[in-house]
């Protein structure tokens, strides 16, 4: 790749010049990269992808891997040995500081400059609990690469810490959505299996509504809470954090505030938008997410202003119809929006630059209301659609975990492309 590239050498760092610059390397950017090399038109391509880590974490068994039920080292994409197998792709690592749509350019922060043609802003979104939680540094997140490890550690510290006969330590799961339920039913499985050594925590899970999983089907709802407190997790339903100091956390209740003991609390009370797509010079939602038309391109008006600037997965909230799309920023959601920019990449790379005979017509991205669900709660799992739950115990572990490994050997270069 580094020999495919054109460089211009100006005054400032290098620019390396390729076809595509594909900003965030997970689940939107490595299959957009698989799309593009699907194609025969695709395959000429040069490609660059940009982000912080070389190696991807399995956000869905995330859970699994904080408490070692699942090695890391085999829940992990090798992202940058996958890209950089192609002769004309490469992802770059490093920290991105700068995006500029209009030349469609790419700073890292640590000099490195690169532009294309074609612009992808595949940037997802952040675990962080608001601004209006006091101590909020207090709360751990788990979401990014490097999150994931310091959570893992601190938990591992934490449960294997201590000698034998010492209380065991409470964990605090903040939140009653899907990642949390999870979380919580995964803590409270130690106390049947765990890696050797570990004590098995006391578990608490924490969420502001009167029930759990409020986007699921009430009749859902009720199966996990029955499971999550079979396996012994404490819910404290109708309870908010306000503060958080180390080792116990503030709680408002309807009977008052208290403070509750907690050793380490997780945050999974929802995600909000990447810090990089609030510097962007480009439409966003009230919400800060990147606003794109149904094309998934950028600029959201019948006469794209600039038609070759793309963007996906969790950083999006696609505007088109009524108004906003209500897509699920899931791991299936980016697949697809992927294969749709890959589709409308392809269509204007056919074209010369600047359209002469116009811009040609675009795919659109589909809206699907919903997919199917692996809940898993520890010792049980679900798997859920719509209003209909099927009960499957272990399978459930089984079966996400051949969905992974799916995941991981589509991105194997002699499998894939
Ligand atoms: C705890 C948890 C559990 C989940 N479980 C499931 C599940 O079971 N099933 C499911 O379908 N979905 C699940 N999801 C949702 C799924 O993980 C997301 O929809 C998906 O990760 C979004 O992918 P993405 O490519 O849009 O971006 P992200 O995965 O958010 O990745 C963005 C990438 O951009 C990089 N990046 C961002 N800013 C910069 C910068 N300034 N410089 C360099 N790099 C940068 C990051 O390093 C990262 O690699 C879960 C999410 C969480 C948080």
């Amino acid at each position: 790749m580094a020999e495919a590239a054109a460089t211009t050498t100006g005054e400032a760092a290098a620019i390396v010049e390729v076809d595509v610059v594909v900003v965030g390397a997970s689940f939107t950017g490595i299959e957009l990269l698989h799309q593009l090399r699907r194609r025969a038109e695709g395959r000429g391509l040069r490609i660059a992808l940009v982000d912080r880590a070389a190696r991807h974490g399995y956000l869905p068994l995330v859970h699994e891997r904080l408490c070692r039920r699942l090695a890391i080292d085999a829940s992990d994409l090798e992202t940058k040995a996958s890209v950089d197998v192609d002769a004309d792709a490469r992802l770059w690592v490093g920290e991105v500081a700068a995006i500029d749509p209009a030349a469609k350019e790419v700073a890292l922060a640590d000099g490195r400059r690169l532009r294309g043609r074609f612009l992808v802003i595949a940037v997802g979104s952040i675990l962080a609990p608001p601004p209006a939680i006091a101590g909020r540094e207090h709360l751990r997140v788990y979401k990014l690469q490097g999150e994931q490890t310091a959570a893992g550690e601190a938990l591992a510290g934490l449960l294997a810490g201590a000698g034998a006969g010492a209380e065991a330590p409470r964990i605090t799961v903040i939140g009653g959505g899907i990642s949390g339920v999870e979380l919580a039913g995964e803590l409270a499985h130690l106390a049947r299996s765990r890696p050797e050594g570990w004590r098995a925590p006391r578990v608490t899970l924490v969420h502001g509504g009167a029930r759990l999983l409020p986007g699921f089907a009430e009749r859902v709802a009720r199966r996990v809470h029955r499971h999550l407190q079979a396996q012994g997790v404490e819910l404290l339903l109708g309870a908010r954090v306000v503060e958080a100091e180390a080792g116990r956390l503030r709680l408002r209740e309807a009977a008052g505030e208290r403070w509750l003991d907690s050793e380490m609390s997780f945050w999974s009370g929802g995600i909000q938008p990447a810090p990089l797509l609030a510097e962007l010079a480009l439409p966003r939602t009230d919400a800060g997410w990147l606003a794109v038309g149904p094309t998934l391109q950028c600029f959201p008006t019948p006469i794209p202003s600039d038609p070759e600037v793309f963007a996906g997965g969790d950083a999006v909230r696609v505007i088109g119809g009524e108004g906003e799309w209500p897509t699920m920023q899931r791991a299936i959601e980016c697949l697809w929006q992927a294969k749709v920019i890959a589709r409308n990449i392809l269509t204007l790379a056919a074209e010369p630059a600047g359209y002469p005979s116009g811009v040609p017509p675009l795919h659109p991205h589909r809206l699907r209301r919903d997919f199917f669900h692996g809940i898993s709660l520890g010792a049980r799992s679900l798997v859920v659609y719509g209003p209909l739950m099927l009960d499957v115990a272990a399978f459930g572990v089984w079966f996400r975990r051949f969905l992974m490994r799916q995941y991981f050997a589509r991105y194997r270069p002699s499998g894939g492309r």
